[in-house]
């Protein structure tokens, strides 16, 4: 904490001490008895932001695993596998290359490395400060170095998450920094494997890797990481005409809209149609997605009071998303946690692959005439 930072009132203090000890006890716990060991690789001293599961862990990750795959499976999603590294033009038409990245401010004495975001969430617990508006919040709160109590250098860097690698001689590719993006790309396969009928659903798990400046909260946030990842294919007019969802409109869910959200009121438990028809999806196969995912996060013994759903406010939402919800899980550590996204990604990925691919991926059937189908997304961390 900085000299120049307000202070946080003392039970907070307690409470992050408190979050801290028990993080703290809870790795050690993890450690001693076999479940994750590092960072690994430890006689070397480590690497940051990588871990070993031990004999115990694994059994524990399989059992989680095969809970989400039962769920995704028992609800007409097929699991694939694809590549963990694709060559830079990929991740140039997923967007990845140009725009995925952390904001880093530099120390202008110690040249220590910040994440800004994370610097901010910690000195300012609960303020949100807009991307654009970094430079002056930190000029006007007088925020100096951590490490060093200086002055930061005038300038927002972005560091890329991009894990890179050179295939063959001199291919230059990337690790992936999703499942998702290469679970988009055999479409034209999945079309003819679905019997040129939409819509369908796939799903992967798999390894992801990001280039996180300085991880941190242990397996929370790690450079290499295990991904689950759903996607339903369907064409823009079946969203509303959905039959999956007629099976589990009568479910009730603790939904946190952002209009409760705005009002500082707590989540409202209400079945997936009253949500629906109150305007908190656009529609049946949407609400569908994020019944979905809630289950799978039960199913995998996630306790249901631990558990709410919280809608992103209209000026929150990434540019491709047309709806966008998390899950959010109250963790004894951090408190309220995103853990999952559920994003209607419209038609934006394979619009994309289309152009950069050179390959038309819009399709028809007896009722569609050529159409690039929607993509409703749900994304999440197994670890
Ligand atoms: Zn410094």
């Amino acid at each position: 904490m900085t000299p120049t930072a307000p202070p946080a009132p003392a039970n907070a203090q307690q409470a992050a001490k408190a979050a801290a000890e028990f993080l703290q006890e809870l790795s050690s716990f993890a450690q001693q008895k076999g479940f994750i060991w590092g960072p690994a690789p430890e006689i070397y001293g480590g690497l940051s932001g990588f871990y070993d599961y031990g004999p115990l862990g694994k059994l524990l990750k399989n059992n989680v695993e095969r809970a989400i795959r039962d769920t995704f499976q028992v609800n007409d999603f097929w699991e694939v596998e694809c590549p963990t590294v694709m060559q830079a033009k990929v991740w140039e038409a997923s967007g990845h290359l140009g725009g995925f990245s952390d904001p880093l401010i530099v120390c202008s004495k110690c040249k220590a490395n910040f994440r800004v975001d994370r610097l901010l969430e910690e000195l300012f617990p609960g303020k949100f400060v807009k991307p654009e508006n970094y430079l002056a919040f930190i000029e006007e709160n007088g925020v100096t170095c951590p490490s060093c109590q200086s002055a930061f250098n005038k300038e927002i860097k972005k560091h890329s998450l991009m894990l890179r690698t050179t295939v063959g001689i001199d291919i230059e590719a990337y690790n992936r920094p999703e499942t998702a993006t290469t679970t988009y790309l055999p479409f034209p396969r999945y079309f003819e494997f679905f019997r040129k009928k939409l819509p369908f659903g796939v799903f992967q798990i798999g390894k992801a890797y990001r280039n996180e400046i300085s991880p941190r909260q242990f397996v929370l946030r790690m450079r290499e990481f295990t991904q689950a990842e759903a996607q339903l294919f369907i064409f823009g007019d079946q969203k509303s005409a959905f039959t999956p969802y007629e099976r589990i409109k009568d479910d009730t869910l603790p939904f946190w809209s952002w209009k409760l959200q705005e009002g500082q009121l707590p989540p409202a438990a209400m079945t997936v149609s009253d949500a629906l028809a109150n305007g908190n999806f656009k529609n049946k196969a949407y609400a569908y997605t994020v019944w979905l995912a809630y289950t799978v996060f039960t199913n995998a013994g996630v306790p249901a009071d631990r558990i709410r759903l919280r809608q992103h406010a209209p000026d929150e939402k990434a540019f491709y998303a047309d709806d966008a919800w998390d899950i959010e899980v109250k963790l004894n550590t951090f408190g309220w946690t995103e853990m999952c996204g559920v994003h209607d990604r419209t038609t934006y990925d394979l619009t994309q692959h289309s152009k950069f691919s050179g390959k038309d991926l819009s399709v028809s059937d007896e009722t569609h005439k050529k159409e690039i189908p929607h993509i409703l997304e749900i994304a999440f961390g197994v670890d």
